[in-house]
């Protein structure tokens, strides 16, 4: 029987590009999203896949929507914690409001994600946890202290994952995007979008289907020993 993936943010950019790719490869897919019906909708009559509508940053919401996706399709084998915002401000203009959406959708919502499939995955002796970080969790990023500290948090946690799920078949690893065009990248003003670019050595954004390259890659039943790992995809943006 085919495994059942879930798919955080799955309606939108790089989600929708996992959500598809994961369904080409024959998972069966739940996408989730947050209030954007619309994109939902027309993301579920194009590809099919079942959306399911809950705040990722709640842990009671995101408790039960996993376990109606899993009274759906099945028990949830490969979870992709890829839900995410930005709220950007140099730090001395930062607001505790901007710090905490973020780390409550990012961090937080990391943990409300994994949490509940994690004693089903333990069971099955099976699981795969895969948490799309980012480039400026790796390196930091001017006016981004909330979101580079989630990403960064992100890497902690499949690292501890890793290690407590190794002998239980559970992988966790992360994916660290570079500027991706979706969006969130588009909503950046033109001319702080062409200087993103410029420092991007292979010359262009990336394209979410090269993120959904590497979630398939770490999906997959033979990847078992790739475990705690980083693998990051963007054009060669290189940071000390
Ligand atoms: P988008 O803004 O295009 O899509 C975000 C998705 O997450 C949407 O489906 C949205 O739902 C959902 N979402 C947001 N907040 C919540 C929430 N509280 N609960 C449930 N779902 C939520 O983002 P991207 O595709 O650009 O980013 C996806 C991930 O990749 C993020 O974690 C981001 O940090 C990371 N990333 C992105 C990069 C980029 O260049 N784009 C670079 C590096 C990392 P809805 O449609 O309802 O709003």
């Amino acid at each position: 029987m085919a495994r059942t993936a879930l798919v955080t943010g799955g309606s939108r950019g790089i989600g929708a590009a996992i959500s598809k790719a994961l369904k080409a490869e024959g998972y069966n897919v739940a996408a989730t999203y947050a209030g954007n019906d619309e994109a939902a909708a027309s993301f579920s009559a194009e590809t099919g896949i079942k959306t399911y509508k809950w705040n990722v940053a709640d842990y009671d919401e995101s408790a039960a929507g996993i376990a109606k996706v899993e009274a759906e399709l099945g028990p949830i084998d490969i979870v992709v914690a890829n839900a995410g915002i930005t709220r950007d401000a140099p730090f001395h203009k930062m607001t505790p409001e901007q710090w905490h959406q973020v780390v409550d959708t990012n961090l937080t919502g990391v943990f409300n994600t994994v949490h509940p499939v994690w004693p089903g995955m333990r069971e099955r002796k099976f699981g795969r946890v895969i948490v799309i970080s980012s480039v400026n969790g790796q390196k930091g990023q001017f006016a981004q202290v909330n979101y580079a500290a989630t990403k960064a948090g992100d890497i902690g946690i499949v690292r501890s994952l890793a290690q407590e799920g190794a002998r239980a078949g559970i992988t966790a690893n992360a994916v660290c995007p570079g500027y991706i065009a979706t969006e969130m990248v588009m909503a950046v003003p033109e001319k702080v979008r062409e200087s993103i670019i410029s420092m991007i050595p292979a010359g262009r954004l990336g394209e979410p289907e090269e993120i959904a390259r590497c979630v398939v890659f770490l999906a997959a039943d033979d990847a078992q020993f790739i475990n705690g790992s980083t693998i990051s995809a963007n054009g060669a943006q290189f940071f000390a």
